[in-house]
């Protein structure tokens, strides 16, 4: 043991290593001695654990490989093949080329942030969205915050704390990623009392819960499943007009802000901002990176008294937005005021795609793969927490099935994953399933090229 670990490279043999080269050309030195200490110090350990020592080459190799996994950003663009639009884990909307380049701008620089360029005095950073979204919407007033789940817990907070806020059994939800929107509730301090049932709850059970207590009546959209079968749920307009009759604010969670008619698209009605508003919501929320198309952002609407409200909260500081999201909203918003939304925001060009276009690049992708694949019809989901259980026909480049089949689709869905920039398709039983309507249609060539760098690898 003793002679193995004098054969341990010293540290400065390691770091002087050729293979090291370009990598002492741009990091400190200091950085290069952590690491190759490191690396030497776990050989140490493992021949003193009885180990023979690895050679130099072995050792030099990995401290290249912690050097690439400590400089490279882990945060990367994907290509999203899954079909599902509004993919949470893959980060829901991607943004417009206007929204882009203003977030660009105001990072890049100083801005009117909070800065009246009129007076020459202190401004206020909500003016930049708050005309914009309450032409679109019709309401008197607007704030933004950072994400829809902000939105809740500020309203309620401001609002309700200490008292009751009643919601239907049936919309206390989980919105993924272990988040429940009745636990954000709580925090705020208010008292949820939840009524009805799963999967019904009648007017009267609102009514039966309306106490001296009651702060606020909630409706939450169910915006990430559906319950079929028998079910009752009570309209806005009639949790609107009991709220009306006991003095009570009702309050709207919208879950993905839409402001255009899903319909026209062959989807199902999805409630809109604007009906909201219409009908007489106290205040409405809703989120930037869902169907709205934009950054991440939780937008609140309403009335002027109850927006005030929010805005003068201690908590509204603690869940500003950033300027840099804050440009990118106003940006996708302007798209929405100026009638080009369908045409300018990648998630309603996703929706509208027609199918033949689809169809056209599932072949052209399916051609790369040979007898590997098919183009077959399936179904696209919006997903994000909008339009439950809705889908849009698509076609998908189908991989695998047959007998033995399952480890190709795996095996093709892996090496995919591996590509620069990766490639997530869509496990589905025997398959590996890649729907081309997510993807951008800039990102048609990449896809092509990783495909035939994928057979290639696969024939070797
Ligand atoms: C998605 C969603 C939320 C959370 O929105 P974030 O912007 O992710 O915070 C809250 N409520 C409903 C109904 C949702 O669908």
């Amino acid at each position: 043991m003793a002679d193995e670990l004098r054969s341990l490279p010293s540290i400065d043999k390691v770091i002087n290593d050729e293979r090291l080269v370009q990598w002492r050309q741009i990091l400190p030195h200091s950085l290069l001695v952590d690491i190759a200490r490191q690396v030497v110090e776990q050989e140490r350990l493992s021949i003193l654990n009885g180990n023979p020592c690895r050679p130099l080459d072995y050792i030099v190799d990995t401290v290249c490989a912690q050097l690439d996994k400590l400089t490279r950003l882990s945060l990367q663009p994907v290509i999203n093949a899954t079909g599902v639009i509004l993919h949470t884990n893959l980060g829901r909307a991607p943004i417009s080329k206007r929204a882009i380049a203003a977030m660009e701008s105001v990072a890049h620089a100083y801005s009117n942030l909070e800065f009246d360029l009129d007076s020459g005095t202190r401004g206020s950073r909500d003016v930049h969205v708050e005309m914009l979204l309450c032409r679109l919407s019709g309401a008197e007033a607007a704030l933004v915050v950072n994400n829809n789940a902000s939105a809740v817990l500020l309203a309620l907070t401001a609002l309700v704390k200490k008292r009751e806020v009643i919601v239907s059994r049936g919309q206390a939800v989980e919105i993924g990623g272990g988040f429940r929107i009745p636990d954000v509730m709580r925090q705020s301090g208010a008292k949820l009392i939840e009524v009805g049932t799963t999967n019904c709850t009648y007017i009267d059970d609102y009514e039966r819960a309306i106490s001296s207590r009651t702060g606020a009546l909630l409706r939450v959209h169910s915006s990430n499943f559906r319950i079929q079968g028998f079910t009752h749920f009570v309209t806005l307009e009639e949790l609107l007009a009991l709220g009306e009759r006991y003095d009570i604010p009702v309050f709207d969670d919208l879950g993905s802000g839409c402001f255009l008619d899903t319909t026209v698209f062959g989807l199902a009605p999805e409630p809109t901002v604007q009906e909201s508003v219409a009908r007489g919501v106290s205040l409405a929320f809703f989120s930037g990176d869902k169907l709205l198309g934009g950054p991440q952002a939780g937008i609140i609407v309403g009335k002027e008294a109850f927006v005030d409200r929010l805005r003068k909260h201690p908590l509204a500081r603690a869940l500003r937005i950033d300027k840099v999201r804050l440009a990118g909203l106003a940006a996708t918003l302007s798209h929405y005021i100026r009638g080009e939304a369908v045409k300018e925001i990648p998630v309603w060009r996703m929706i509208a795609m027609p199918v033949s276009e689809i169809e056209r690049r599932a072949s052209l992708w399916a051609q790369r793969l040979g007898g590997l694949a098919r183009v077959v019809e399936g179904e696209s989901v919006v997903g994000g927490g909008s339009l439950p259980g809705a889908t849009l026909p698509t076609r998908v480049v189908t991989i695998g099935g047959g007998k033995g089949r399952h480890n190709i689709a795996l095996k093709l869905a892996r090496m995919l994953r591996r590509c620069e920039p990766p490639i997530i398709g869509r496990v589905e039983g025997d398959y590996l399933l890649l729907d081309p309507r997510a993807v951008l249609p800039e990102q048609d060539e990449i896809v092509v090229q990783a495909l035939d760098n994928v057979v290639a690898s696969l024939g070797r």
